[in-house]
């Protein structure tokens, strides 16, 4: 007879400690074991279907089980399963792939760097902007800028850079010479009767003044989500990115795009850089980069690093820095063939397309009596739950709204993903209308009886 400790759901408790779980409470629960996934789909052990309506992790754009993309690992496994990338050698799949980004990419991009996850990539991005100003002869021209509920990772640079209290609570975090400036979130963050444009010259004004109060001289890079994801889905106000770049440009500070969410058709655009005119000295890639069939991360840099970090290379003899899975080959060939089905099926078209209608929908909640906001572009949108509509007030305590909703969701075959009261919608890039009105429709379902149960 099977025992409850028998079943996959526990035997995974017994050895497993989970990335952003209550690992107690998952010992009470039992994990969730997801079985197969076809196109929107994941199934669970006993058969049941799910939306996905998060991809994954905001990333696996193409859909589940896409065969082009097995068929593309399996050929370069067969070929040539590993290969490294140090000392001057290199494969066929990377250098067709960093010639691919090379010409996709935002703003004038020179050099790709692999690494295996955005993590290791924006640790990496620190560490060539450390690098980039010693050669330069800047040993003080050091501090990094991120934003308050920005998102870049969990490394110990990632982790500092990213704006979310619990990821710097008990681990020490963050670490010396990143700092963090004002979100850009309207909805919680304006002033009464503050417009975006106006909001958004505040908190160019904010960065400029801690970049003078700092010292310019100290001051070496900015980095931002071009929308931000894991921090509640957060869409700039209008002239945001136009106003910091200035500000950036202004001080000689680097601007580094995160766009491992928004890369690849998210928003509508093929990056989010391209939505809001940035211009990037680093573009950091992930996530949809290979629909995460295989792990896969790459750091894109301008001519201008590319020769600093060129030249210091040179001066010492080697660069000290390089993963062993950097450009892994069956990675890089997944990468290709993906971004190749994302061209052929004009993906970012039907994000625009039927991200118009994840918007409208949603929009159309706005008066619902549990919905502060709803927000988003292209094929990423969120729903903040508030406590009262008219002072914005949260629920108290935070999160178990969402967590409701989000549970209900489940049980209504939809998953999402509840980041405190706000539920963020991000599914795969290949949704058609029927399915993403389904989606909807089971998000109403679970959203009335979120009502119910709040009432
Ligand atoms: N940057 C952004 C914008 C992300 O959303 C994430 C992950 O969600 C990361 C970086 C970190 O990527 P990883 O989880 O692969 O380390």
């Amino acid at each position: 007879m099977a025992s409850r400790a028998n079943s996959p759901e526990f035997r995974d408790v017994a050895v497993h400690l989970h990335p952003y779980t209550n690992a107690r409470k998952h010992e009470e629960k039992g994990a969730m074991v997801i079985e197969r996934g076809e196109g929107i789909y994941v199934y669970d052990t006993a058969g049941k279907q799910y939306i996905e309506g998060l991809a994954g992790l905001w990333s696996v754009a193409v859909g589940f089980g896409q065969p082009r993309l097995v068929k593309a690992a399996a050929d370069q496994l067969a070929k040539l399963p590993y290969y490294h990338s140090f000392a001057h050698k290199s494969h066929e799949p990377s250098i067709a792939l960093s010639e691919k980004l090379l010409q996709l990419a935002p703003g004038k991009m020179s050099k790709v760097f692999y690494t295996s996850s955005g993590s290791e990539a924006n640790d990496t991005a620190v560490k060539l902007v450390w690098y980039y100003n010693n050669a330069l002869g800047r040993p003080h021209k050091k501090k990094i800028i991120a934003r308050i509920k920005g998102y870049h990772g969990i490394t110990i640079a990632s982790g500092s850079l990213t704006g979310l209290p619990y990821n710097h609570r008990d681990f020490d975090l963050p670490i010396a010479n990143i700092m963090h400036t004002a979100c850009p979130h309207h909805y919680r963050y304006a002033w009464e009767g503050e417009s975006e444009e106006e909001f958004a010259s505040r908190l160019a004004g904010q960065l400029d003044e801690m970049i003078q109060r700092e010292g310019p001289d100290t001051v070496a890079a900015f980095i931002g989500e071009p929308v931000m994801g894991a921090g509640g889905v957060i869409v700039p106000p209008a002239t945001y990115w136009e106003k910091i770049q200035k500000v950036c440009r202004k001080h000689d500070v680097l601007i580094i795009a995160d766009e491992v969410i928004n890369g690849f058709g998210r928003t509508g655009k093929l990056f989010g850089s391209n939505l809001y005119g940035i211009e990037p000295d680093m573009v950091v890639m992930s996530k949809a980069l290979t629909s995460s069939y295989l792990p896969l991360s790459a750091l894109l840099m301008n001519q201008k690093v590319y020769d600093g970090i060129a030249d210091n290379t040179a001066k010492i003899g080697t660069f000290g820095h390089g993963f062993t899975a950097s450009g892994h080959p069956a990675a890089t060939a997944v990468a290709l063939e993906n971004i190749k089905i994302i061209e052929e099926q004009d993906l970012v078209a039907n994000a625009a397309k039927q991200g118009e209608i994840l918007q409208r929908r949603l929009r159309a909640l706005a008066d619902h009596p549990l919905v502060g906001e709803v927000r988003g572009v292209g094929m990423i949108a969120a729903v903040e739950f508030v406590a009262d509509k008219k002072t914005k007030a949260p629920f108290d305590p935070a999160g178990a709204v969402g967590q409701y909703c989000f549970d209900r969701c489940q049980e209504h075959g939809l998953i999402l993903r509840n980041l405190g009261d706000t539920v963020a919608f991000c599914p795969p890039l290949i949704i058609d209308e029927a399915q993403m009105n389904e989606l909807l429709d089971r998000f109403e379902t679970a959203l009335a009886e979120t009502l119910d149960w709040a009432n």
